[in-house]
């Protein structure tokens, strides 16, 4: 019989936004049986949890328009422009706020600073539905998703620049730099949430005590691609899965399997892979 040691990553899986905003869910579906509950969009980028959400009743709206009249809808912890604030109270929907306070605390800063006259530089993915709704609190706002960007945005007068919550460091370092070599009188304000970087840190740390990794959750989620990239980097032996049934076979092979999750990844899944590591 083989023996293999499992390791779990010292922090992994659900931030504290994410556990809140499943939480709320979970409540609300439970104290409002018989009404109408949305979430606008995909409350988590995790399919198991999202199809345990769709067994309590709670459905998917697209956009704030989709939402049915007088709904009750959480907002996801990646929060939404004032825009959709309005047009969900248009539609006689009941509010239930899931946004992470981290990301109301981005918010605040976009709408002080913008009040203030100065164009706003956010750092991250365009394409993330946080920045989105950041860029709503604000009237002259820039994303800038790349070094390119930071060398070619237009610059002058008052600047602030912040950060996505979940970018990486070194990316936001990098993205300061460029940016303070062209105007020096930047104001920045680092926005980065620890937990993401708390996840990194420990998988570093993980990988000096394990011979392979397995990074668990949802393939759609960023955080956790960007675990598995950490993981995987100098050819060490690491793959992402989303359940226990997708534990490639060549794990078996190395005696000693760390473990990290990603931040939208739910405990009972970790428990899940683990069990079955150890029991196979
Ligand atoms: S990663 Fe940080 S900012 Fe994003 S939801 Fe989690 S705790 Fe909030």
């Amino acid at each position: 019989m083989n023996f293999m040691m499992v390791i779990r990553a010292g922090v992994m899986g659900f931030c504290m936004g994410v556990r809140r905003v499943v939480r709320l869910v979970e409540e609300t579906a439970a104290n409002n049986s018989g009404r109408v509950i949305m979430t606008l969009g995909p409350v988590i980028h995790n399919p198991q949890i999202m199809e345990r959400f769709a067994r309590l009743g709670v459905r998917v709206a697209g956009s704030a328009r989709e939402v049915e009249p007088g709904a009750l809808v959480i907002v996801r912890a990646h929060g939404v422009p004032p825009a959709d604030w309005d047009q969900l109270k248009e539609r006689g929907a009941e509010i239930v706020d899931g946004t992470c306070p981290n990301v109301i605390a981005s918010q605040k800063i976009v709408g002080k600073y913008s009040n203030m006259g100065y164009s706003i530089l956010i750092a991250g993915d365009r394409n993330h539905g946080e920045l989105r709704g950041l860029a709503g609190f604000g009237s002259d706002v820039h994303i800038i998703d790349n070094p390119e960007d930071a060398r070619t945005v237009q610059l002058g007068g008052k600047i602030l620049l912040l950060a996505q919550t979940t970018i990486k460091k070194g990316e936001f370092e990098l993205i300061c730099r460029i940016l303070g070599e062209r105007q020096k009188d930047i104001l920045i304000r680092d926005t980065i949430c620890p937990a993401t970087e708390e996840r990194q840190t420990s998988l570093a740390n993980l990988k000096a005590h394990c011979s392979a990794i397995l990074v668990i959750g949802g393939r759609d989620s960023a955080n956790t691609r960007r675990l598995t990239m950490t993981a995987a980097e100098g050819g060490f032996p690491a793959w992402q899965i989303e359940t226990a049934g997708e534990i490639p076979d060549a794990v078996y092979g190395y005696p000693s399997v760390g473990l990290t999750a990603g931040a939208s990844t739910p405990d009972f899944i970790i428990d899940q892979v683990e069990e079955r590591l150890l029991n196979r």
